[in-house]
């Protein structure tokens, strides 16, 4: 397969209500999406950034600067068989996972749809649904939060994560796991903590909750490691894993007893294979995460977590919950809290090409790095 044209898009997508997290508050969704032509023909990838470098450093800009001017560079016009091959293609670009996922995505779904597979199947996916859950932001108040969980029990979310940050913490648990004693509760501080709130986070451990995600700095291992000697509820690492030796090291010190893996985090869907394969032999179950991607890279999300190991719901939901307006056509709903893995070939959604030519902030086309209509703001 070759890949002889490529359109860079950026999107900024309206979120239906800010979200605000233990690294700040989200006002809208700054997504760069490939659309790349080849002999195979058109498929569509999505580098799902932040518009502020928060989250793993990176931002839609950067991405752009990097698919531009040296990823795609690299792989237009080449001869690619598996994605292992892409990958080589750009190994001499460090870090940058977000677009290094989009880039392999767009490429496994050519790869998927050529072979008349979906993702899924492409992967070797065992599910038809996934179990969604709900990430509740920090809210105004503990009346507000109960209220809006239970809309989101409601609705029929299986699972129900809530943000924490010192100062919102064990109040808003005890609360939630009060008015709902059944629901299956986590909590995600988006490393908001230090070593010396470990008793706080110790105090967490007697309401039940699934797990405890990246209390700490996602340089901090060892403070993970303090804390799950102290406790029995898992503490799960997101930002501090974004390779399989950083895997492998917080498996080796004790750091962690869940993952979650997100294909933007750890780079596409050949890292996150690796992740789900070196969990499932620690022992270790995993589940999907995710950053508020479009519906576009949500099916990516949801043809990973169709993986056996994935067994906690995904941060996965339905566009009209999250969105104002998403870029498939027709949009997809969550049924008994669940969304379909998709499996049309490859990326298995209806992409609404005319919306995104439409709406986008920029358009960049490479070869050539022409920069047309270029008006980010
Ligand atoms: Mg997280």
């Amino acid at each position: 397969m070759i890949v002889h044209d490529v359109e860079l898009f950026h999107i900024q997508l309206e979120l239906t209500e800010p979200f605000v997290t233990g690294f700040g508050r989200v006002e809208a969704r700054d997504l760069i999406l490939i659309r790349a032509q080849s002999d195979a023909g058109v498929s569509w990838g999505e580098a799902p950034t932040l518009r502020e470098p928060v989250y793993t450093g990176e931002t839609a800009l950067s991405s752009l600067h990097v698919l531009g001017d040296f990823m795609l560079p690299a792989v237009l016009g080449q001869s690619i068989s598996s994605a292992e091959e892409l990958l080589d293609r750009i190994a001499f670009v460090r870090g940058n996972n977000s677009a290094r996922y989009a880039i392999e995505s767009t490429i496994v779904h050519h790869l998927a749809a050529a072979g008349g597979q979906s993702t899924s199947q492409y992967l070797g996916g065992v599910r038809s649904s996934v179990d969604c859950g709900l990430s509740v932001g920090i809210r105004p108040d503990l009346d507000d939060l109960v209220a809006f969980v239970a809309d989101g029990v409601q609705t029929g979310f299986r699972r129900i994560k809530l943000k924490i940050r010192p100062g919102w913490d064990v109040e808003p648990v005890r609360a939630v796991r009060a008015a709902f004693p059944d629901v299956m509760l986590s909590v995600d501080a988006n490393g908001a903590y230090s070593r010396q709130h470990l008793d706080i986070l110790t105090g967490l451990d007697g309401f039940d909750l699934i797990m405890i995600e990246q209390p700490f700095g996602y340089e901090d291992l060892t403070t993970h490691a303090a804390l799950q000697r102290r406790i029995g509820t898992r503490v799960c690492l997101d930002e501090s894993l974004d390779s399989v030796s950083s895997l492998e090291s917080a498996i080796e010190l004790g750091a962690c007893q869940a993952v979650n893996i997100k294909l933007s985090r750890v780079g596409g869907f050949v890292a996150a294979k690796a992740f789900h394969d070196i969990c499932q032999a620690a022992d270790i179950p995993v589940w999907c995460g995710g950053v508020f991607e479009s519906a576009i890279g949500q099916s990516d999300s949801l043809a990973l977590a169709s993986l056996p190991g994935f067994v906690f719901p995904a941060d996965i939901g339905p566009s009209a919950r999250y969105f104002v307006r998403d870029l498939i056509d027709p949009w997809i709903d969550m049924v008994d809290g669940q969304m379909p893995v998709p499996t049309g070939p490859g990326i298995g959604f209806g992409v609404d090409e005319d919306y995104i030519r439409k709406t986008a902030r920029g358009v960049w086309r490479v070869p050539g790095h022409t920069r047309e209509n270029w008006t980010l703001t």
